[in-house]
């Protein structure tokens, strides 16, 4: 694996882990019983957030809550598998795939770089 990718994979993973992080805070706690669980907010959300424009827009609490939970189930997915990544280059096993083991496209990596699998295995 290549060291200066290998660095801008791991910057990149980081600086998104933040801002997905950022991004559940809004709507969502992190479970403290369960590591790396959030939940979203329901009925009513944080009392700081109260008259915010989006929520004004909401017609419907629970049609909102209807609406975020797959928000928060795909960023709480990819924080999941960015923590992974994370790891793995921890380990030195960054970029090869889990499933056959052999190494992930360069070009997968970089426009994905929590990438678990090869192109091929992900299908
Ligand atoms: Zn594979």
């Amino acid at each position: 694996m290549n060291k200066k990718l290998l660095e801008k994979s791991r910057q990149k993973l980081e600086k998104e882990k933040v801002t997905i992080e950022k991004e559940l805070k809004k709507f969502a706690k992190k479970d403290k019983k369960l590591k790396g669980d959030w939940d979203t907010r329901f009925p009513k959300w944080d009392g700081s957030e109260v008259g915010s424009a989006a929520l004004e827009k909401a017609a419907d609490e629970v049609e909102e809550y209807g609406t975020l939970l797959p928000i928060e189930y795909n960023l709480e997915l990819k924080l999941k598998n960015i923590d992974l990544a994370l790891e793995k280059i921890k380990r030195d096993k960054y970029g090869t795939c889990e499933k056959c083991g052999k190494e992930i496209d360069k070009k997968r990596l970089e426009v994905c770089p929590e990438a678990r699998f090869c192109l091929k295995c992900k299908k």
